[in-house]
Formats: structure tokens, sequence, C-alpha cells
């Protein structure tokens, strides 16, 4: 097989509201290192685009950190300029706080009192990168609690994705799960409860040879 430069992104992103606030996830970044190793052990030339998490680099993969969307979005466009496939696994923050305060948000003194937050969207960098992506492979995963084929379907389509992968709550912080492998040409393929190791080496099987 030749080497192909595959980017995966893993791990949530932080989006800091004071200097020791943050609005995050509870991603753990296993799916996403995983696909990394496998496609590195692979023989891919692999770049992981971590958010923040505590896990080891695999062998042979080049890690970038990073800690918010913005700072994930510039890394991705980066790295997919010269790639030949996307994994985009993270669970990239929707939104993030207007603005971040200098010093330390302080409470009232009044008890109970009611507080809000300005959020605005983050961009979506998927939606983002794949409007660029020509004939290179680009795949994306969606976490549902309903109605999980069509939602992915339709993201899928909006996004620009050529496969979703689709994975319900149970998948957040496991080490087993299921998933259901859309393709963008109609085709559907389950595999249940299998471990993210087994997982990610059927997902490389997606990187054209
Ligand atoms: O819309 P939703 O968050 O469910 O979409 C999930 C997919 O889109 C994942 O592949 C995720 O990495 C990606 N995404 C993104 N940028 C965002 C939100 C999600 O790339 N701001």
């Amino acid at each position: 097989m030749s080497r192909v430069r595959v980017v995966v992104t893993a791990g949530p992103t932080y989006e800091f509201l004071d200097p020791v606030r943050f609005l995050g996830n509870v991603s753990s970044g296993r799916m996403g290192f995983a696909i990394a190793e496998e496609a590195a052990r692979k023989g891919h030339a692999v770049t992981l685009i971590a958010g923040p998490v505590h896990r080891l680099t695999p062998a042979r993969v080049k890690r970038i950190d990073v800690v918010s969307a913005r700072e994930m979005l510039a890394a991705t466009r980066k790295a997919f300029r010269t790639a030949d496939a996307l994994f985009m696994t993270a669970a990239v923050a929707d939104w993030r706080p207007v603005r971040k305060l200098k010093g330390k948000w302080r409470k009232g003194a009044v008890p109970g009192e009611v507080v809000s937050l300005d959020l605005v969207q983050n961009p979506d960098i998927l939606a983002t990168v794949a409007a660029r992506k020509g004939e290179r492979l680009v795949v994306g995963f969606a976490l549902e609690t309903a109605d999980g084929v069509r939602r992915a379907r339709e993201k899928m389509k909006r996004k620009g994705a050529d496969y979703m992968v689709l994975n319900d709550a149970s998948a957040l912080n496991a080490d087993r799960t299921s998933v259901t492998i859309l393709g963008s040409d109609g085709s559907c393929r389950s595999i249940v409860d299998c471990t993210k190791k087994t997982i990610a080496r059927n997902l490389v099987k997606l990187i054209p040879s």
C-alpha cells in the first residue's frame, strides 16, 4: 500500500471564559487516537491534531496539540492542505463565550444570583475544510441520541463528507462501542459492540491506497 497522508482530529476543545474556567465536553480522544495509531501502523504518514486530552502519542504519529475550536480549525486547515484524507473525530465545542475575561469571573454578594453567559457559534471545521476537499477522503463523526441515521445522513450532506460514522452517547469514554458507517454513495454498514481499536482498523480501510 502507498504512503497516504492522513490527518486525524481527536478529543474535545476547551473554550475559556476566564483564565481558569472553560466550556468543554467529556470526549476522551480514544477513537481518534486509535485511528491515528492504526493508520500509522499501516504505514501512512499521520498528523494527529489533539484537543486537551492526556493520552500517549501513538508511534510514528506527528501530534499537534490545540485547545480551542479556532486553534483546531487553523491547524486542520494547514495540515489538510497537503494531505489525502481527513478523519474529523474531534468533539468540537459548538459554542464559545463571546468574551474571555482577563481576570477571574467573581460571584456577586447575592445568594442564588442568576447570571448569564453570552455564547457565539464556533466555525464548523469539517464543513470549512470539506468545501475544498476535491477527490480527497473526508470522514465525519456524528453522536446522536435519537433519529441517528436520518440526522447523520443530513449532516454528511450538509458538511460535504464522504462518510459519517454514527455512534450514540454510550461511545463517550468507553472502550467498546457500536457504530454505523454511512457513505455518501448510500452505503450503510454497522459494526456492533467492538473495541475502538477494531472499529479504527475498519475505518482505516476507507483510505484509498
Ligand atoms: O454537528 P455535529 O457537531 O454533530 O457534527 C459532528 C461532526 O462535525 C464531527 O465530525 C465533528 O468533528 C465535526 N464538527 C466540526 N466543527 C464543529 C462541530 C463539529 O468539525 N464546530
